[in-house]
């Protein structure tokens, strides 16, 4: 995916109204006479916890466009010089931004202090699947993981970005997590009233190890396996999914609004058995409007879309 159009700016504005009018998230790259400190941020859901987090007292650019895939977004050459001359640069990291890497790592070379968040918690592995071992670094999906990270991000905020106000960085940021300990409480709440046997998630992708761990569910394989093209299923794609359908005791299969969800729609017509799709906002925030436009939006959007979709 190209992204030439897709500096998105959050900043000057986005403060902790609560009020998602959109009006806030405006502006382009086009240079600006502030000398407000710069954090680039790759990832849209980190550009939202980092923006309230600084609120108007830093400017804010995500290097991810709403809706990309975090695995493979790419970056423009005046993207990458924007990290290089960035005050600090956040980033995901456990490998999750494949295609910004080697941007990554140069702007840490040419000096910009960068701090991932996959380094400020405790990490999964990958329990199955091709990567099974590995760090999975969809850690967001844990509300309490994501608490780790306000904590660590303020910490190198404070310390590594000059010209904040140290007393409004802490209000924000305790502001920010109790929004995040009622979003934890209200999705055990939701998540509580799906009977047992009937937790299990399955997905077109690994996205809710962490999800699982905290609020007891079972990720049941992804159903896609590689190398399947959308015209012509096989059958052992079929067996595959029907397979994942009969040992999750559900019909309800979650595929990430960022990526294909075609596929899963013509395994699923073309399966043996009854199916529901359900498009999550799983990896990358929406549009504005999108009904994910912040991260605790798609949390709690994604929670109720679960909770119903599980639910007898
Ligand atoms: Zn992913």
């Amino acid at each position: 995916m190209t992204t030439a159009a897709a500096l998105l700016l959050v900043a000057v504005g986005c403060s902790a109204l609560g009020d998602d009018t959109g009006g806030a998230r405006t502006g382009t790259t086009g240079t600006t006479d502030t000398a407000a400190p710069r954090v680039v941020v790759t990832t849209n859901i980190l550009g939202d916890v980092v923006g309230e987090l600084v609120g108007d007292q830093a400017e804010v650019v995500t290097l991810m466009p709403p809706g990309a895939d975090p695995h493979s977004v790419e970056i423009s050459a005046r993207e990458a010089a924007d990290l290089r001359e960035a005050d600090l640069v956040v980033a995901n990291g456990l490998g999750l931004e494949e295609g910004l890497r080697q941007h990554v790592d140069s702007a840490a070379a040419a000096g910009v202090p960068v701090v991932e968040a996959g380094d400020l918690i405790e990490p999964l592995a990958y329990a199955e699947g091709d990567a099974e071992g590995e760090p999975d670094p969809h850690f967001w999906t844990d509300p309490a993981r994501v608490l780790d990270v306000v904590d660590g991000l303020e910490h190198e905020l404070a310390t590594q970005v000059d010209g904040l106000d140290a007393g409004a960085l802490e209000a924000a940021a305790a502001s920010y997590r109790q929004q995040l300990v009622q979003l934890d409480a209200d999705l055990e709440a939701s998540f509580g009233a799906i009977p047992a046997e009937r937790r299990a998630l399955v997905t077109n992708h690994h996205v809710f190890g962490y999800l699982a761990e905290r609020y007891g569910f079972r990720v049941v394989g992804a159903v896609l396996p590689s190398g399947t093209t959308l015209a012509a299923p096989s059958a052992s794609d079929l067996a595959g999914l029907t397979e994942a359908i009969e040992e999750a005791g559900v019909a309800t299969i979650f595929a990430d609004a960022s990526q294909p969800d075609r596929l899963v729609q013509v395994l699923a017509d073309e399966a043996d058995v009854e199916v529901d799709v359900v498009a999550l906002h799983t990896e990358s925030l929406s549009a504005p409007g999108g009904g994910a436009e912040t991260y605790l939006e798609m949390m709690r959007s994604n929670g109720q879309l679960i909770a119903t979709g599980l639910s007898p």
